[in-house]
């Protein structure tokens, strides 16, 4: 059995919130989510599966997707009444607790704990830390217990007890020592909540210390994308504009219908309208046509039993009716008369009701939804004029290398032309953010300190090119790092293996920075697959890659252990399912074949070679907003 096969998880989230002014502590929300939804993320990659304890408002903690169960005793009594419940109904041999306020616990906590219990043949095992000069402080909340403890443990809370140390003190209990003491920090008021999360902005190091294993000099790239997720926040202005003025903007809160649409029951056809009880079962039937309505036109005709009315597209159905012939399928058609045969038309046929499209207080777009045009046309079919939106995002970019050549300049020996501005240009004017093109920046500390110190003053996110890799001038490094919190990752991936990311600061003003890679193709890459969803994030907008499956015509070479991105054409097979190529050569400087590819073909991690005829992913170029 795998580690994580006999383990359940057991979030305890069943206090009164006492020292939180009666809050439900697991629920208050913390850096953009509720606590407990942090601890969910954390543990539920430990353990074969997770439930909640709480007492009060159950529904709100079942909407996170797994059991809630509240204490089998009365009374709030304390976190053994969770650990109780939870023994009671674990079906795995071991069960995991963990308290809802503790966000940051860590990703090796089941791991530890499970070894510590079965190296020491002990019945339970937790968690302790010790700072320098500090006692051991134990944390018996954070607990791996086997679950056919449980009677000894209701005896004990039978006989009144209720100390988490009291019930296994003729137990086998093993400490376990944990490193970092912040992993195990609750957030115990409100004051404490907040202050963490507005004064302190999360440091890379709250965040990196969520993956276990996490090596800055071979990082996957999912791990990466993860990071940068969870770091980066959105905007939080909101503008009101035109209606017009939102495409591509996105939405900052939802828009909730104020009609039905369409407002009326109405016909989807040019026909008869009528009602669905008079139609033959068999042979033929005849009905007089009483008038007719057209759209836009209700006429408030009432046809009686054999009657019908002409109706146009849209028209409001008459009252009574439920039903319309197209006009093609009448047998026998005049102006006062029509025949229809049995079994043309069923009853309830070509009628659209009303709010069929939306009804009165749904959400007719959610907030986050970058708004595309057949957003305005809903937004405009409910009659609204304007919509909220997020501020646009504000970046600034900048190449670095003395190399670098801007356009009209001479290309003296050994220099080439800026291209990545270009590119990245390109890219962020897709996204539709404000840009600022800062040109090119010497390889000189200074001129760097300059330029990334205005950037950070003037922009929300900042894109630099060049500079990162092992054999550049290590300065462009040292200047990042000294203004702020930034990590410099040697990525899993080919091409653009060196990223540095992180947060800056100068003058008051921060802003998010993606050190890019100078190479041409390494600098599309890694923003596409990086900065492009990170961007939006702090648009405010949820947008993750829309990779689709294709088949490969030719076999490609690949390394498992790092993900590969190779530069594609797709284009239809013979047999309709989309096919695609390599294209040309796949240098890293060589944006030849990226121009001419419409795609990039993504050969993930774990992937060997791929042989001709095998389903691969693909990115397509177009609608990469
Ligand atoms: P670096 O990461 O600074 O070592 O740059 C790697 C390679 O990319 C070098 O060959 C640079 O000349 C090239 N490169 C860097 N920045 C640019 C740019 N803005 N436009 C074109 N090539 C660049
Ligand atoms: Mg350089």
């Amino acid at each position: 059995m795998t580690q994580q096969a006999s383990i359940s998880g057991l979030i305890l989230a069943g206090g009164r919130g006492t020292r939180m002014g009666q809050v439900d502590k697991g629920l208050q929300p913390f850096r953009g989510k509720t606590m407990v939804a942090h601890v969910l993320e954390r543990l539920a990659p430990q353990v074969a599966s997770v439930a909640i304890n709480a007492n009060q408002n159950l529904d709100t903690y079942a909407a996170l997707g797994v059991p809630v169960w509240p204490d089998d005793l009365a009374g709030f009594a304390g976190p053994l009444a969770g650990m109780e419940t939870g023994m009671r109904r674990c079906e795995t041999e071991f069960l995991l607790t963990a308290p809802c306020d503790s966000p940051f616990l860590p990703p090796d906590l089941a791991e530890r704990l499970l070894a510590a219990l079965c190296g020491q043949d002990a019945d339970l095992a937790f968690a302790m830390t010790q700072e320098p000069g500090q006692r051991p402080q134990p944390h018996p909340v954070f607990c791996l217990v086997k679950a056919s403890l449980l009677p000894i443990l209701s005896d004990y809370l039978q006989e009144g007890g209720r100390r988490m140390d009291g019930w296994y003190r003729d137990l086998k209990a093993v400490e376990v020592r944990f490193e970092d003491a912040d992993a195990f920090r609750n957030i115990n008021t409100l004051d404490e909540l907040h202050s963490l999360d507005t004064t302190r902005a999360p440091r890379l190091a709250d965040v990196t210390s969520c993956l276990s294993g996490y090596d800055p000099d071979a990082l996957p790239v999912k791990d990466a994308q993860r990071i940068i997720r969870e770091f980066v926040q959105p905007v939080q202005a909101v503008e009101q504009v035109a209606l017009r003025s939102a495409l591509g903007r996105v939405l900052a809160r939802d828009i909730v219908s104020p009609i039905n649409v369409p407002a009326h029951d109405n016909s989807a056809m040019d026909g008869y309208a009528l009602r669905g009880a008079d139609l033959p079962s068999d042979g033929q039937a005849r009905f007089n046509v009483i008038g007719t309505v057209y759209a836009g036109k209700p006429m408030g005709l009432v046809p009686a039993q054999g009657e019908c009315v002409r109706i146009m597209t849209g028209g409001v159905m008459p009252d009574g009716c439920d039903s319309v012939i197209p006009q093609e399928f009448v047998a026998e058609e005049s102006d006062t008369a029509i025949v229809i045969a049995a079994g043309v038309l069923k009853p309830g046929d070509n009628r659209r009701f009303a709010g069929e499209d939306l009804k009165a207080g749904s959400a007719a777009l959610a907030a986050g939804k970058v708004i595309r045009p057949a957003d305005l046309g809903l937004v405009a079919s409910l009659g609204i004029a304007e919509v909220p939106v997020r501020r646009r995002l504000r970046v600034a970019f900048f190449s670095t290398g003395d190399e670098l050549r801007s356009i009209g300049q001479a290309l003296d020996e050994g220099s080439v032309y800026d291209s990545n501005r270009y590119t990245i240009y390109g890219m962020l004017q897709r996204l539709g953010c404000d840009i600022i093109d800062m040109g090119i920046v010497r390889d000189d500390p200074a001129a760097l300190e300059e330029a990334l110190r205005s950037a950070c003053e003037n922009a929300d996110a900042i894109i630099t090119s060049g500079g990162v890799s092992v054999g550049a001038a290590d300065y462009t490094k040292q200047i990042m790092a000294r203004l702020g919190d930034v990590t410099f990752w040697k990525i899993g991936m080919r091409p653009g293996r060196p990223l540095a990311f992180g947060r800056i600061a100068s003058n008051g003003h921060s802003a998010f920075l993606f050190g890019l890679p100078g190479n041409p193709v390494a600098v599309m890459v890694s923003f596409y697959f990086f900065a492009r969803e990170a961007l939006l994030r702090m648009m405010g907008a949820d947008a993750p890659l829309p990779l689709l499956r294709a088949r490969s015509v030719g076999a490609i070479r690949k390394k498992p252990g790092r993900t590969e991105y190779q530069r594609g054409i797709l284009a239809q097979g013979e047999d309709g399912v989309p096919q695609v190529r390599i294209t040309g050569s796949q240098g890293s400087g060589i944006l030849r074949s990226m121009s001419e590819a419409n795609c990039m073909v993504v050969l993930h991690d774990g992937q060997g070679n791929v042989s001709a005829g095998d389903m691969v992913d693909v990115l397509m170029f177009e609608g990469l907003v």
